[in-house]
This record gives C-alpha cells, structure tokens and sequence, in this order.
C-alpha cells in the first residue's frame, strides 16, 4: 500500500471525550470492527472493551499508553462478543478484568475464536489472543473509583443486544459507553439477544441524558444526535419485529421472510444482511422456538450471496 491512506481499523484513533475519558473508533465499525476506550484517573486506567484481533488490541493498548502514561488497572467488557472481548488476553496479567456474569458465561463457551466458521471474508486474523475471561462479575452494577472519577457498570435487567450487556456511565462527564446496545449508522444486531429487551433498552439508555455517547460501532455521537439514532433504532426493531409476525403468519421461515421484507430506509446501513440474523432472533422470540446461531449465520451468508464482508 506504500503511501496509501489509511482506512479500515488501522485508521483507528484515541480520540479525547471529555479529558481524560478516551474512545478508540475504529472505521468502519463493520463486523470485527468494535469500538472501545478508556478512563484515566490519577492512579490508572479503566479500559471499556478490547478489540478483536491482536494487532488491533496491541495498536489500542499502545495508543493508550503513550498518550496516558498510565497502567491499565481495571477493564470491562460491554458484552460477550469477540470484537469487543478477545483481546482481552492482551491486557496485563495485573489488571482487574470485569463483565456481567452472563457476559463471562457467554464468553467461556464461544465457540468462534477457536474454530472461526467461513461466514466473513476476508477471515480475521485474530494472531496471538485467548479467551480471558473477567474475574469480577457483577448482576445489576459496580461502581468503580479511579483516581476521583466515578466510573458506573449497570446492567439493564434484561437480556437486549446480549444476555449480559453491561454500560460505562461516568456521572460527574455525563460520557456513555453503550456498548453495542447502539450502532452509529450501522445495522444493529440482536440475535444473540432480545428485539423486545433491544427496544426497552432506548428509553434506559436515554434516561442517563449522556452528553457524550460512545457506541459500539461507528462514529461518537453527542446529545444533538442521539434521539435521532434512538428513534432510528427503535424504528428498525419494530421492523423487524412486524416483518416477522407476518413472515409467521404466512408460514416463512428466516430466510424467506428476509428476501421478502423491502429495508427501505434501512437498506443504506452496513451490513444489511443482518436483517437476516435479527429476523431468525424474532421468530424464535415470537414462535418460542429455539433458534441455530450457525444456521441463522449460514441464512446471513445465503442472503448475502456470499460471506459477510469485513476487513483486515
Ligand atoms: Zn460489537
């Protein structure tokens, strides 16, 4: 690439909140693709998620060192899910690491990290991590002192992007750390979770009144904006939820139902094919039916025309 201009993850940058209170944004927020970030107090860092592969952990990790001086004390993980977990091992051995105690369970037993299924292209190359799993776990919260700041993990009470979601609300900034209960200008994705937990988790995530939102994926958004991107992701769960009560009613499974379904505004967010994947969640929501995470991936692929599209 020579002098090529940076782009994808290695365009990340550690971008200052509020001081002190760091995010890591990763272009383009695609699958693997996370955002993550960071509190400084006077005696360490709390680190919000890790990243999916070791070069982009190590470039993260880095990134904070040189511009904090700090060691990293503690850190949490916003969810279960690779991108924002398997670095996890790249932390050092003296940190605190801290998760909700569905997210530690739904870590230990993820199955991609070992044996990555060919659904992306191309495959991450995840190089030297593990699977580290928190030693802290907490239900509903745990509120971490660094250095004068006052950092609170909260669970909303219910399973929504995952069983064990988990935010980083620093009070005194007004700064959230969603997690991936939001996608900034992506397609959201629940369906290791619940649409209807995803839908009640808008209206808990807009009674912290943050002034500063750093989501999951794509790019941070301020107070100006964020109704706007709740409205927008409540309109897509309902979606989804509608196109799949009349999927079931004319007898579709998943995938039908998906070609059959119109994304209208929707259809311009990344990663479209996970209407494919929110579609088998609501059908085993609304049928009681158990749901393959393998076979939805598989529908996801077929959707696709070909595996899901990520990057380097
Ligand atoms: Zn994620």
């Amino acid at each position: 690439m020579g002098q090529a201009e940076r782009t994808g993850p290695d365009a990340a940058s550690l971008t200052g909140v509020v001081d002190g209170v760091y995010a890591w944004v990763q272009p383009d927020g695609t699958w693997w693709v996370n955002n993550a970030g960071a509190v400084a107090g006077e005696d360490g860092l709390l680190v919000v998620d890790t990243c999916a592969t070791e070069s982009r952990t190590r470039r993260f990790l880095g990134a904070l060192a040189r511009t904090t001086g700090l060691p990293v004390r503690w850190a949490v993980n916003t969810h279960q899910h690779g991108d924002h977990a398997y670095g996890n091992s790249l932390l050092p051995d003296s940190a605190v690491l801290i998760g909700q105690t569905a997210m530690r369970e739904g870590l230990a037993h993820d199955p991609i990290l070992d044996s990555c299924p060919p659904f992306w292209s191309p495959p991450p190359e995840w190089g030297a991590v593990t699977r580290r799993l928190p030693s802290v776990v907490l239900e509903r919260e745990l509120t971490v002192h660094t250095g004068g700041r006052r950092v609170e993990l909260r669970h909303p009470g219910y399973t929504a992007h995952t069983p064990g979601d988990v935010v980083a609300w620093l009070p005194e900034e007004r700064v959230l750390f969603t997690g991936d209960l939001l996608f900034h200008g992506l397609t959201p994705l629940v369906f290791m979770g619940s649409l209807e937990g995803a839908l009640r988790s808008l209206d808990w995530l807009s009674a912290f009144a943050p002034e500063h939102v750093v989501p999951g994926h794509g790019p941070l958004l301020g107070a100006a904006a964020l109704d706007a991107v709740l409205g927008a992701h409540e309109r897509y769960y309902r979606f989804v939820l509608e196109g799949a009560r009349a999927g079931i009613a004319e007898g579709m499974g998943p995938l039908e139902n998906a070609r059959a379904l119109d994304l209208g505004e929707f259809a311009d967010w990344a990663d479209a094919e996970r209407i494919v994947l929110n579609l088998h969640r609501a059908h085993a929501e609304l049928t009681g039916a158990g749901m393959d995470l393998m076979a939805a991936l598989g529908d996801a692929v077929a959707w696709n025309g070909g595996p899901l599209p990520t990057t380097l």
